[in-house]
């Protein structure tokens, strides 16, 4: 049998988070927030006889977008019309761009499960404007809302590098992280300011052809992405495998039923009849603005993650996952700042934290709004650090911070949880435990180890587990060794 390798380029629709629309000056508002049509005026509503303007503010964007992802600035853009119809378009047309668009020749890095890198080239980012929103109410009729349409769009084509969902996946991560740093988009995808679609080929393993590709569209999560496209590797090795081939279509994806919907068969370049868009004048852009924008840009993902490799002694498994959600890196950075030390703080935020946000299905990029603060948290791994608690009272402490908010001292005093370093307690509660327990005892001292770290439990409980371990530990030996002489 063939061994078959998948080849995956991404297309990324991001809406870029402008005040106004891209052609027009309608705010851009929440869909959830504004009546249906209010945000609209006759520009973006498609009425006949109007003239576009172009949006300042998301051609800037769209060029942070480009030079962050080490793309080519071309001198010049053309904006063109695409012609199709569909409700949601009132115009008959999408303005886009064609021939010239904004940014051209970039690549991402992406980071590989095992530890790797591969460079995935990003053919061009072009602007264009969102449509409108269709809602099919069921009993035959459909909804228009035209809130979202002129709402300003970068499209990022990436070329067909991509090998894998895997890869795929870290693809789609990366690009949604860089938006986040540049402020140009929130990533929030199950909202649709972020979409993604997967053009997907299979070829025998090792070849260079690239084979007849379809593009799976409507997918509403990364998690949704990965499962879609291993669907359709799938699909397609077993069309190649019993000699029908692959037909270029386009395909939906229904996340709840784990299935590929094939909608049609797909339109070419052609069927859209492009043509430079007679309304807008060409946009220039100088190298001078080019660079102005490239001064400006923010640390961005990779960055920030190989400064905190080298700089703060972190591995880089961490310092990814800590710089994945700027917010994250923020928080991060705040509690060391505020006297934490690099890796207790990882260990804790990654370890502890993400556990109980997850616990409360909050993403990562809510850390700001959790009730420990930075401050907290580098105080109570100070606490930690000196030996005023031990580590299972720190992070009791952290469940009350995250519950509750506070000060850690102040908990730590208040409720009595300060460690237990006193020897004559130690020793006493070493001493009631082996009196309780005469038959672990007894197994011990017949060359049980298991028991000796159930003994150890049973004392750490006697103390309410604020016993310093090694001074327990320490008791503990020290009487059972008096016990076998
Ligand atoms: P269109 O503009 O019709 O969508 P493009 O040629 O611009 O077509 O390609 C769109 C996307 O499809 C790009 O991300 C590209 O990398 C990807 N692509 C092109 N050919 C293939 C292929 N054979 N297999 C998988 N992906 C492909
Ligand atoms: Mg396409
Ligand atoms: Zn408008």
């Amino acid at each position: 049998m063939t061994l078959y390798e998948p080849v995956i380029g991404l297309e990324v629709h991001a809406e870029m988070l402008t005040r106004s629309k891209m052609f027009c000056s309608c705010a851009v508002v929440d869909n959830t927030e504004a009546p249906p049509n209010t945000a609209t005026c006759p520009v973006c509503l498609g009425m006949p006889g109007v003239l576009p303007t172009l949006n300042a503010e998301a051609v800037e964007m769209g060029l942070r977008v480009g030079l962050a992802l080490g793309c080519t600035i071309p001198p010049f853009n053309q904006f063109a019309r695409k012609n199709y119809f569909y409700p949601d378009l009132p115009r008959g047309y999408q303005i886009s761009q064609y021939e010239y668009p904004l940014a051209i020749n970039g690549f991402l890095d992406i980071d590989l499960p095992d530890g790797g890198t591969r460079r995935i080239r990003v053919r061009r980012a072009h602007l264009e404007e969102d449509t409108g929103k269709l809602t099919h109410t069921g009993d035959g009729a459909s909804l228009v809302d035209l809130n979202r349409a002129g709402v300003p769009l970068l499209e990022i084509v990436s070329e067909p590098d991509l090998r894998s969902a895997e890869e795929a996946e870290a693809y789609a991560r990366q690009l949604r992280s860089i938006l986040q740093y540049l402020g140009v988009n929130h990533g929030d995808m199950s909202r649709g300011v972020l979409r993604f679609e997967a053009n997907v080929s299979v070829r025998p393993a090792g070849s260079d052809e690239l084979r007849t590709r379809t593009e799976i569209k409507n997918l509403n999560s990364i998690r949704g992405m990965v499962r879609a496209i291993q669907k359709e590797v799938e699909r397609q090795i077993h069309l190649w495998e019993s000699g029908q081939g692959v037909r270029q279509a386009t395909l939906g994806w229904d996340d709840d039923r784990g299935q590929l919907i094939i909608q049609r068969t797909k339109e070419s370049a052609s069927d859209y009849r492009y043509f430079p868009e007679p309304d807008l004048p060409l946009l220039q852009i100088s190298p001078e603005h080019v660079a102005e924008v490239r001064q400006g840009l923010p640390e961005l993902p990779a960055a920030r993650r190989d400064r905190f490799c080298r700089d703060l002694g972190l591995n880089r498994a961490d310092a990814a996952i800590l710089t994945a959600e700027q917010a994250v890196a923020d928080y991060y950075e705040a509690a060391l700042a505020a006297g934490g030390a690099p890796q207790p703080v990882a260990n804790f935020l990654i370890g502890e934290i993400f556990r109980l946000m997850n616990a409360d299905a909050l993403g990562r990029d809510a850390i700001g709004t959790i009730k420990v603060t930075p401050e907290a948290l580098a105080e109570l791994l100070r606490l930690a650090q000196e030996g005023a608690i031990n580590l299972n009272t720190a992070k009791r402490v952290l469940d009350i911070l995250y519950a509750e908010g506070g000060d850690p001292a102040r908990i730590v005093a208040e409720r009595g949880l300060a460690q237990v370093t006193d020897e004559d307690a130690i020793r006493a509660a070493v001493d009631s435990v082996l009196a309780e327990n005469p038959a672990e005892v007894e197994a011990y001292l017949a060359g049980s180890e298991k028991v000796a770290k159930f003994l150890m439990g049973q004392v750490m409980r006697a103390l309410r587990g604020k016993g310093q371990p090694q001074a327990v530990q320490e008791a503990l030996d020290e009487a059972l060794a008096a016990r076998r002489s």
